[in-house]
């Protein structure tokens, strides 16, 4: 972490001191980093005996429950499910901690009661471009593998930690690495020094790495390797500028009857291949394409995202949308509108 967050640290640690309701938000359809940064800092906030919350757009994936206990499952609010509930606590919160986005419009419906609070929010993340004039405090790192991590160095820097991971509640601990794993893709992206070092002395204050494997990768549906087969089989395509393309559509989504985060993942399989730059994924949803890009080094995702879909996010790890009919009408034309806008963005990058 930079010097100047360290000045930072004393600034937090009395903003947590100083306030009575605390809570914590994330982006939309949350990731293991947004729900596993969310439930660590759930837990230790309340280990320090604070009155706090963590606040979802959306529900979280079903290979991310085994965060969910039955100590702090009421302590969790979906918007989507219960939206008063979230707005309410948003609304009566003094402290609001902000987790793995950089900008408000990150939690969709929720930005609006965001920008009417005046509690004080921190943010905490590794996206690039924060919005940080809506903050009073920011703990922002592109070079860092999740917010997890970040969220990790952070903690340990805190009185109440003194520096050994052995101090953390269990669960945060857990919530951590989990985090951690999923936004490094099990340490294959995005790894630093400190990455490792966190896993290690995680790993040394006795959090269960076997656990969270089986949890997050081995628990699956058989239906989510079936689409995967499908989809590498018969959808994809490559076009002659080295871009890797996959679009699933409704009428798939129904058939095999795919839930929220089942297909995680998928877009990063392309990249296996030597002539494949970068991959893209396409997923419908009612009134738009959800848009998941990855690329190799040398080539921007986020660029393309930001260009073209309407996103953003990592360099090599973006997201985005095409809405339907305004940007295209069906699978069809989202594959042709792929293919041109590619081949201009892959030309312009020789
Ligand atoms: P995913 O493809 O896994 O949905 O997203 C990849 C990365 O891009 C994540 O870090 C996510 O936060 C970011 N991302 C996804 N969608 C958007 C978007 O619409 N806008 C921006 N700015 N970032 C996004
Ligand atoms: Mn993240």
């Amino acid at each position: 972490m930079r010097e100047t967050d360290r000045k930072d640290i004393s600034t937090l640690d009395s903003l947590i001191s100083a306030a009575t309701k605390i809570t914590t938000i994330s982006h939309i359809r949350p990731d293991g980093d947004a729900v596993g940064s969310s439930i660590a800092m759930l837990s230790f906030l309340e280990s320090l005996g604070k009155d706090a919350c963590s606040v979802l757009p959306h529900n979280y994936p079903d290979a991310l429950s085994f965060l969910v206990t039955d100590g702090n499952r009421k302590k969790i609010l979906i918007h989507e499910n219960n939206p008063e509930a979230a707005e309410v606590r948003l609304k009566e919160s003094d402290l609001i901690i902000c987790l793995d986005f950089n900008d408000f419009s990150r939690t969709d419906m929720l930005e609006k009661t965001l920008l009417e609070s005046g509690a004080a929010k921190i943010l905490i993340d590794h996206h690039l471009n924060p919005d940080t004039d809506k903050f009073s405090l920011v703990f922002s790192e592109t070079e860092t593998s999740s917010t997890a991590e970040l969220l990790y160095q952070i903690l340990m820097l805190l009185p109440q930690t003194g520096g050994d991971a052995g101090r953390l509640p269990a669960l945060s601990a857990t919530a951590l690495m989990t985090g951690m794993t999923t936004d490094t893709n099990n340490f294959a992206n995005s790894v630093y020094p400190g990455t490792l070092l966190m896993a290690s002395s995680l790993l040394a204050a006795g959090v269960d790495r076997d656990a969270i494997i089986e949890n997050l990768f081995n628990s699956c549906r058989e239906e989510r390797i079936r689409l995967m087969g499908k989809m590498l089989f018969k959808k994809m395509k490559i076009t002659e500028d080295g871009v890797a393309y996959m679009i699933l559509d409704r009428k798939t989504i129904m058939k095999y009857g795919i839930k929220e985060g089942e297909t995680e993942g998928f877009v990063n399989m392309p990249l296996s291949i030597a002539d494949v730059r970068m991959s893209i994924f396409l997923k419908q949803d009612k009134d738009r394409f959800r848009v998941s890009l990855r690329s190799k080094k040398g080539t921007s995702a986020n660029l393309c995202a930001k260009r073209y879909f309407n996103g953003g996010g990592h360099e090599l790890a973006s997201g985005g949308r095409l809405m339907i009919p305004d940007d295209v009408r069906s699978p069809r034309e989202a594959a042709e509108y792929i293919r041109k806008v590619t081949h201009q963005f892959m030309k312009g990058n020789e």
